[in-house]
């Protein structure tokens, strides 16, 4: 069940609630007892409902099976016992608008089907105190199914724009987070992850490590191979990294030619091993006809104490040492002292 159909569950069985409110008290006033009764009945029914759906005792399903199979027994009950005609016809629409509004289309068809051989088959045999012409009944049938149709027909094509919207949020928020050259997560999604991350830690004391890694000389490769094949690199480096980590851990473009690593459920040195491999793979990489990409990085250790900025703190000045010894290297911080 949708949020919407959640609504209109809630809104139908207020509606019933103040419904059997008013008619009981109507006809309490006009002194019609066994019409008060009814109203009695729906407002102890749509109150008991309300209840339990506030309380949690029954789904939201269960709700509008019962709201299907109350309103057909009421109001067959009422259309028996009623002393006009007219007033069990006119209440007879009520299940057919509730199954087609609550219903999937093929139940809601065996239930109509059910409820209008019952009407019939009260009227065939008499039970009822006045009967109607099997014309009228015709009629009346013919409206109401065509009625069915029509709710159901648009039922359905809000389920289907419901359907588009729901898969073009979830397309948007990826894209939202996501780099579009190098398909890394961006920034915004990056926050997301250092807060879960110290959410784990807090809570499952996870281990968590940071790794920033810069290309080296990349002003020279825009220099001397021009803007665009700059991107190409970008691209690929971004790419290869993304195959070297696990589904676990989560790569961020974090600027121009920066990117980060992070590493869940794994120590210091187990994400010190990986970045080697992944360094050393780089510069394999033949990206370039005359030079060789290699990258620089630095490690950082979630902390107990740590906040983002602590921990970025750390893993800057780790990638600083690493660009400081020539670069082509990976740097973990500085112990704790
Ligand atoms: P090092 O990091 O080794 O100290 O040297 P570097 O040359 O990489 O230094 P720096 O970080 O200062 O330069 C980064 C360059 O990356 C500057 C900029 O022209 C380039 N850059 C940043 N973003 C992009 C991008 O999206 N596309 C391209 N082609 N180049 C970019
Ligand atoms: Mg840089
Ligand atoms: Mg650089």
């Amino acid at each position: 069940m949708n949020s919407s159909e959640k609504r209109l569950i809630t809104f139908i069985a207020w509606s019933g609630t103040i419904l059997g409110a008013i008619s009981m008290i109507g006809y309490i006033v006009v002194g019609y007892w066994l019409d008060a009764l009814y109203g009695l009945i729906s407002l102890f029914f749509f109150t008991s409902i309300l209840l339990l759906i506030h309380y949690r005792r029954i789904s939201f399903n269960k709700a509008s099976l019962l709201f299907s199979a109350f309103g057909t027994v009421i109001v067959t009950l009422g259309f028996i016992t009623s002393a006009s005609v007219a007033d069990g016809l006119i209440y007879m629409i009520i299940p057919t608008i509730i199954i087609a509004l609550l219903r999937p289309f093929r139940e809601a068809i065996v239930w109509l089907s059910v409820y209008y051989s019952v009407f019939l088959g009260i009227n065939l045999l008499n039970i009822a105190s006045h009967t109607i012409s099997f014309n009228v009944f015709v009629q009346l049938f013919s409206i109401h199914f065509v009625l069915f149709l029509i709710i159901s027909y648009y039922r359905d094509e809000e389920q289907k724009l419901r359907l588009q919207l729901e898969t073009f949020n979830g397309q948007l928020k990826k894209e939202v987070s996501i780099d579009a050259l190098t398909g890394a997560y961006n920034r915004r999604a990056f926050r997301t992850i250092l807060d879960k991350a110290i959410e784990q830690r807090d809570t499952h004391g996870e281990p968590f490590v940071l790794a920033i890694i810069d290309i080296d000389y990349f002003k020279r490769v825009n220099d001397n191979y021009g803007h665009q094949k700059g991107d190409d690199v970008l691209k690929a480096i971004g790419q290869h990294l993304q195959s070297h980590i696990r589904q676990s851990d989560a790569l961020i473009r974090y600027g121009g030619e920066e990117f980060v690593i992070c590493f869940s459920g794994i120590n210091l040195e187990q994400a010190n091993v990986s970045m080697e491999k992944i360094r050393h793979s780089i510069e394999t990489l033949q990206l370039l006809e005359e030079d060789t990409i290699t990258v620089s990085g630095g490690l950082s250790a979630l902390r107990s104490d740590d906040i983002v900025s602590s921990l970025m703190r750390r893993a800057d000045k780790a990638l600083y040492a690493a660009k400081a010894s020539g670069r082509n290297a990976i740097f973990v911080e500085e112990a704790e002292q």
